[in-house]
C-alpha cells in the first residue's frame, strides 16, 4: 500500500503540495476547515486528489503517515494538537517539494525585507538569462511547479517563519537571514526566542559547500550566532563598517568583497533608504556567489523597480506626497519608513495588532509626525498610546474616513504615509487590498 500524505489547508501551498503528492504516486487526501477557492478545486481535480472543506474528518486525517500543514494553520489548532499526540510528522509544503528537486535553493528570511530582497535577486538572475524559479511565500508554489516537471537550476524562495517551523532536512544552499525584529509574537506564545529560533532554522543543514548571508548588525542575529556551529561560508552585510564584511556601503560605494571585487556608486542603486541598502546588499553578494557577471548584475541594480506596497509613490496633490507602505505589518517595518521621512508626515496607523510595542516608534513619530490618523476596527490600544503626545489625531473605521482625515489634516509640502504596523485583516481583504483602496481614495482627488 502507498505511504498516505494528508494535507491541512488548501491554499497555495497546500494545493501545490497535493498535486506533488499525487504526481508521486502517494495517498492523497486534502482537508480544509474553510472553504476552497474554486480556482484551487480546479488543480484538484486536474491532479485526481481526494478533498473535503469546512470540517476535518479524523478518520481520514489521522491514518496518514506524513501530514504536510498549510503555514496558515496555527500549532495550536485542534487538529493539529491530535496529530502531533500521535507523533505524526507534520512537515511544510517546501520541506516536501525540497526531496524532489536538485535545483540549488536560495532562501530569504526575516522579519522585513524577504519580498523585495527575494524580487530583486529573481530579477536579477532572470535578467542575467539564468534558468530561475520563484517560489515559497511569493508566487507560485515550490511543490506545484516541482508536479509540473519544471526544471530550474535555481529556485529563489522566500521563507516565513511559519514555513520554517515545519522544515528539517531541507537544506539551503544559499540562506540569507535579513533581520529579526519581532512579529507574529501572537503565533509564539509571545515568546521573542521561540520566534527567533524559527528564523534561524534557515541555516539548519548548511554545509560547507553553501553560504550564509546575514545582516552583521542586527543585535539578535549577533547573540543568535554565538549559539550555532555553522560550517557554511559565513557572508555578513553593513552599511556602517566594512571589516570582515563581504558586503557593505562606504563613502557612497557599494561594495562587493567576494568571491572577486564589486563596486558601484551608491547613487546610482535603484532602491533607496537605508533598509534597502541592506537588501540590495544581501541580493548583491547571493547573485555574486551564483556567478553573476559584473554588468549584469550592476544593470538590474541600477534599474530594479521596487515591489508595489512597499514605500511606493501614489501620487503628489496639491503639494502633499502620497505614500503606499501598506505592507508595514509590523513596527520595525514603519520605523524605517518614518526614518525615511523628509518631510512632515501624517502616519496612518493601525490594523489587527500582533502584540505590537509601539514604544519602538515613539521618538521618530514624535520627531516626524504632524498627524496620526488611526485606522482600524479597534483603535483603543492606539489612542491609549499616541493620544497625549501633542501630535494632532483622527480615528477612522475604513479607508474613505482615513483618507478624507489625512487630507484634512495634510498641508502643502507633507507627506501621507499609510504604513500601520499592522496586519490588514480587520477591515480589509489582505494589505494588498487595503493598499489599493488607499490608492483609489488618494486618486479620487
Ligand atoms: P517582508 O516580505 O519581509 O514582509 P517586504 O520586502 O515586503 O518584506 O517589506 C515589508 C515592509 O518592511 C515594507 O514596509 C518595507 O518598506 C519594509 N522593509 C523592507 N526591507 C526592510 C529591511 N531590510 N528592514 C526593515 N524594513 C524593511
Amino acid at each position: 500500500m502507498s505511504k498516505r500524505i494528508v494535507i491541512l489547508g488548501a491554499a497555495e501551498s497546500g494545493v501545490g503540495a497535493a498535486a506533488l503528492a499525487k504526481v508521486k504516486g502517494f495517498d492523497v487526501f486534502v482537508s480544509d476547515m474553510g472553504k476552497i477557492k474554486d480556482h484551487y478545486k480546479e488543480i484538484l481535480a486536474q491532479y485526481d486528489v481526494e478533498w473535503e472543506e469546512g470540517k476535518h474528518t479524523e478518520e481520514l486525517i489521522m491514518n496518514a503517515d506524513e501530514v504536510i500543514k498549510s503555514p496558515g494553520i496555527p500549532e495550536e489548532a485542534p487538529m493539529v494538537v491530535k496529530l502531533k499526540q500521535a507523533g505524526k510528522p507534520i512537515i511544510s509544503e517546501i520541506e516536501f517539494a525540497g526531496r524532489y528537486t536538485n535545483a540549488k535553493m536560495v532562501c530569504i528570511t526575516g522579519s522585513n525585507g524577504k519580498t523585495t530582497t527575494t524580487t530583486l535577486i529573481y530579477t536579477i538572475f532572470k535578467n542575467a538569462g539564468y534558468n530561475v524559479g520563484l517560489a515559497g511565500n511569493i508566487g507560485r508554489s515550490l511543490a506545484l511547479q516541482i508536479a509540473e516537471g519544471k526544471e530550474f537550476d535555481y529556485y529563489v524562495i522566500e521563507l516565513s517563519s511559519f514555513q520554517l517551523d515545519n522544515m528539517y532536512e531541507f537544506r539551503a544552499n544559499i540562506a540569507i537571514l535579513m533581520n529579526i525584529t519581532p512579529d507574529h509574537l501572537d503565533r509564539y506564545g509571545n515568546c521573542m526566542q521561540n520566534y527567533t529560533d524559527s528564523k534561524m532554522r534557515i541555516i539548519q543543514n548548511q554545509t560547507e559547500e553553501d553560504a550564509f548571508i546575514y545582516w552583521a548588525e542586527d543585535p539578535i542575529i549577533k547573540e543568535e550566532l554565538k549559539k550555532y556551529d555553522i560550517k557554511s561560508m559565513k557572508c555578513p552585510f553593513s552599511i556602517v563598517g566594512k571589516d570582515a564584511m563581504t558586503g557593505y556601503i562606504q563613502d557612497g560605494e557599494y561594495v562587493i568583497e567576494q568571491p572577486t571585487k564589486f563596486q558601484m556608486k551608491q547613487s546610482e542603486l535603484a532602491l533607496s533608504g537605508k533598509h534597502n541598502m541592506y537588501n540590495q546588499l544581501a541580493a548583491g553578494i547571493a547573485a555574486h556567489l551564483c556567478g553573476i557577471g559584473d554588468d549584469a548584475l550592476k544593470a538590474t541594480l541600477c534599474n530594479f523597480e521596487g515591489v508595489e506596497h512597499r514605500l511606493q509613490k501614489v501620487a503628489n496633490i496639491n503639494g502633499i506626497q502620497y505614500i503606499n507602505d501598506s505592507k508595514a505589518t509590523n513596527v520595525d517595518a514603519c520605523w524605517y519608513a518614518l526614518d525615511s521621512m523628509t518631510t512632515p508626515t501624517i502616519l496612518i496607523i493601525g490594523g489587527k495588532d500582533k502584540g505590537n510595542d509601539y514604544n519602538a516608534i515613539k521618538e521618530l513619530v514624535k520627531e516626524k509626525c504632524a498627524g496620526l490618523v488611526y485606522l482600524g476596527a479597534d483603535n483603543t490600544k492606539l489612542h491609549n498610546f499616541f493620544d497625549g503626545m501633542g501630535i494632532e489625531v483622527a480615528d477612522t473605521h475604513s479607508m474613505k474616513e482615513c483618507v478624507e482625515e489625512c487630507k484634512r489634516m495634510a498641508k502643502p509640502g507633507y507627506t501621507v504615509l499609510l504604513s500601520p504596523c499592522c496586519a490588514s485583516f480587520d477591515l480589509f481583504k489582505n494589505m494588498e487590498d487595503r493598499g489599493e483602496q488607499f490608492c483609489e481614495y488618494v486618486k479620487e482627488g
